[in-house]
């Protein structure tokens, strides 16, 4: 029998929402929504809203995730904050080398890697994005991009470690630009991903790793793209941003 996999349905709210637009979203999220089952719902908060957020997550099928951590505990790392810090706000995951981070900040595989060990060792969950550039897919690099990624940003990782997390499939190329990849060329990618996951941790945690699908996604596509067997939920930006547009999406979503 095959693992039956819950999805995940995460909102990445980016620089947008302070704690009491953002308690009040996920108040009006959850009252739309009811009781979710098979599903998780996730929205990230920027750091400063965070606590507010998890507060009003609190009785709710909604949980909290932070946007990034910094790898280390404590220390003279000036406008950092640490996994237990995000924990201590009240989230429960948090999402690690989005590809604003690597391409605005600096985010390397390496610093992915050191980010999701020191997540895991905080008891949190991490949601590790990965996804090739327009200019690597045309050049027929996409493969070759994702098992570096994949490979070396879950390099810190125990097997047990890997099939408890999440990995978001994230072609740069659909981010925010309301290019969808087609649920064939996605599937495709989370396919390989867990073949890259199978080679290296086995194939009983690649059966057990969510991997999700990210690229302006919305109501419209997400039951097609959610359908899909290697699949297992996704991670959505701007549609996150109204509840009408998310809980559409969740609502495409469910099992
Ligand atoms: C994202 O930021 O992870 C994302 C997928 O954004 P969007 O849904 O807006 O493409």
């Amino acid at each position: 029998m095959p693992i039956q996999r819950k999805l995940i349905m995460a909102g990445n709210w980016k620089l947008f929402k302070t704690g009491p637009e953002g308690a009040a979203f996920v108040k009006e999220l959850a009252a739309c929504l009811g009781a979710v089952e098979g599903l998780d719902v996730v929205v990230a908060p920027p750091f400063t809203s965070l606590h507010q957020v998890a507060e009003a997550c609190k009785g709710t099928a909604v949980t909290a995730a932070a946007q990034d951590v910094f790898w280390e505990e404590k220390g003279a790392f000036t406008g950092e904050v640490a996994p237990h810090m995000v924990r201590d706000a009240g989230a429960a995951w948090a999402i690690i080398g989005h590809s604003e981070r690597r391409q605005y900040f600096g985010e390397t595989d390496e610093s992915v890697a050191k980010k999701a060990r020191a997540v895991v060792d905080a008891g949190l969950a991490p949601i590790v994005c990965v996804g090739e550039l327009e200019n690597e897919r045309e050049s027929g690099l996409t493969e070759q991009v994702l098992k570096r990624q994949v490979t070396e940003g879950l390099s810190r990782m125990s097997a047990e470690e890997v099939a408890a997390l999440a990995i978001a499939y994230e072609p740069v190329w659909a981010i925010g630009t309301g290019r969808t990849a087609t649920p064939q060329v996605a599937q495709e990618a989370c396919a390989y991903i867990r073949g890259l996951v199978a080679e290296r941790f086995g194939s009983q945690v690649a059966e057990r790793v969510r991997i999700l699908y990210g690229g302006s996604v919305k109501a419209d596509n997400a039951s097609e793209l959610m359908s899909q067997a290697d699949i297992d939920g996704g991670l959505v930006g701007g549609a996150s941003l109204e509840v009408e547009s998310f809980a559409g999406i969740i609502e495409h979503s469910r099992p």
